[in-house]
């Protein structure tokens, strides 16, 4: 059985250095706990079961993590949901009337931790993450209940989700043109959000 164990399912993976957005940390801290917030009202989650770390960095990314302490069981208990001022700052750095970016990010996010089954072990979890294929159905299974948490919330979930992937592909100057070992392609992403009822 492992004993310690981390993972992350990640909405975007931490771009190169060179992709830096500068943020104002202090004034949008806030702002992203607020959206936190209701984003996991919405999900019907609470803050005990997860959380959310906000990095002082400017590399954008995000992820959800979590870790297995339990060693009878093997048992998933909690998540963390990371996001960095880095990826933030990609709203104003668009000059966005409304943050985008952060609203799909963190729907995304709490989407892993609300589709990881009750019961489910962090040998299940790692399953998942070691197999590209099943990483990257979970990838688009984020992301269509995403729509849906933020539809909850009272958003447009499509045009939110659509808008922060054009967003951040526009501003950080890359696109994921194929798909990878963990995620979709960009194209991919955009046909299954769209196609959420
Ligand atoms: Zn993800």
């Amino acid at each position: 059985m492992r004993k310690f164990f981390i993972f992350v399912f990640s909405v975007f993976l931490f771009m190169s250095a060179s992709s830096a957005v500068e943020a104002d940390f202090s004034q949008e801290e806030g702002l992203v706990l607020e959206i936190f917030h209701e984003l996991l009202e919405a999900v019907g989650g609470d803050s005990e079961k997860v959380n959310i770390t906000i990095l002082d960095i400017s590399l954008p990314g995000a992820g959800f993590w979590g870790n297995c302490l339990e060693e009878k069981t093997g048992e998933f208990k909690n998540g963390s949901v990371t996001i960095s001022s880095g990826m933030i700052g990609i709203n104003a750095k668009a000059k966005m009337e409304f943050p985008y970016v952060t609203w799909f990010t963190l729907a995304h996010e709490l989407a892993h931790w609300k589709l990881i089954p009750v019961g489910a072990t962090c040998d299940d979890l790692s399953d998942i993450l070691e197999n590209p294929e099943k990483s990257r159905a979970f990838e688009l299974e984020a992301d269509r209940e995403a729509v849906r948490i933020l539809k909850k919330a009272g958003l447009d979930g499509k045009k939110v989700a659509e808008k922060a992937l054009l967003v951040f592909c526009e501003e950080i100057g890359k696109c994921l043109e194929k798909e990878n070992s963990t995620h979709p392609s960009f194209t991919a992403r955009l046909a299954n959000i769209l196609s959420v009822d």
